[in-house]
């Protein structure tokens, strides 16, 4: 795949082996060269310079009182012998008017400053958004009900109770270009913005593999019967968790027949109005921007088309 998908660059290594070591988290948590990534209610600390947007790393003695009140911290990873960590400041009222993060950045909504982040630094934003939103909704145990605890740098918490361990989710969507003939079957749901249309999608299933839950999407949501499905590029959508695994399928048929809850419209669309679409140059048909695997893979069954049609 010689795409680039955002949120995939990861450079930091995850140093699994070093997460117990309370000894090193300890010390690495209080030098002076090691950074941390303060998180605002899902929003990560961006700072600009003439190069563009930077996650806005700060040193640990900002954030020692958020430490102190027990905010969760990950430890995202290591490169280059420093450490680098995530901290929960969302316990801060006001960041921008007062408080440790004052004059060192702006809070800004992922979403919207992933496309201006390296691949590395959105990757890191992924991993620590998951993350520490993971923490935020999971404070009480599923089993017992009593409360839990933040352990192996963030990769577990504990019942404080029954001693349940409870582990960071990850949810796996299924995301696909279908192709029936050279042409590429895209849908909309209700509420999606005028000509906006997309690859089918849903999450896997539990005890379901990835190809069965694209074959059973295409017929819930279009009536359609897929029969081989290839892989592609999987692409971590960290809104709040899931893992979307990007695939291209090809339906034995072009007859389509909408499932009653899901879709408003799906249509099968020829190579030269995806071409112009990809292009922003169709006024009958819009794609997800260039931050999204479905994009992505529109782009990649685009050039399939073009290769078996010339
Ligand atoms: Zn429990």
């Amino acid at each position: 795949v010689d795409f680039e998908l955002a949120f995939s660059g990861a450079v930091l290594d995850r140093v699994d082996h070093l997460r117990t070591d309370h000894e090193w988290l300890s010390l690495r948590m209080q030098d002076p060269s090691t950074s941390f990534l303060p998180v605002w209610r899902g929003k990560p600390l961006i700072t600009f310079d003439d190069k563009g947007a930077h996650l806005g790393w700060v040193e640990p003695s900002r954030i020692a009182g958020l430490v102190a009140k027990d905010a969760s911290v990950i430890l995202l990873g290591t490169w280059q012998e420093r450490a680098y960590f995530a901290i929960d400041a969302t316990s801060i009222e006001q960041p921008r008017q007062r408080g440790p993060l004052v004059g060192r950045g702006k809070m800004i909504d992922a979403r919207s400053i992933a496309p201006d982040l390296s691949p590395g630094d959105a990757a890191v934003l992924a991993q620590a958004r998951s993350m520490l939103q993971w923490h935020h909704t999971h404070p009480f145990c599923a089993r017992c009900g009593e409360s839990t605890r933040l352990t192996v740098a963030g990769y577990k918490r504990v019942c404080t109770s029954c001693g349940a361990d409870h582990f960071p989710r990850t949810d796996p969507v299924v995301i696909m270009a279908i192709n029936h003939r050279n042409r590429c079957l895209l849908g909309r749901k209700p509420g999606f913005p005028p000509t906006l249309y997309t690859c089918l999608a849903g999450f896997i299933e539990p005890g379901e593999s990835i190809e069965n839950a694209v074959r059973r999407e295409a017929l819930e949501e279009a009536g359609v019967e897929v029969t081989d499905v290839r892989y592609l590029a999987s692409q971590p959508w960290p809104f709040p968790s899931q893992l979307m695994i990007g695939l291209i399928g090809q339906a034995s048929s072009d007859a389509i027949h909408l499932g009653p809850n899901e879709l408003e419209d799906a249509r099968w669309f020829d190579r030269e109005e995806v071409l112009a679409a990809i292009a922003g140059q169709n006024a009958s048909l819009r794609i997800p921007p260039a931050l999204a695997i479905a994009h992505q893979l529109i782009r990649a069954w685009a050039d399939e088309a073009g290769q078996s049609a010339g």
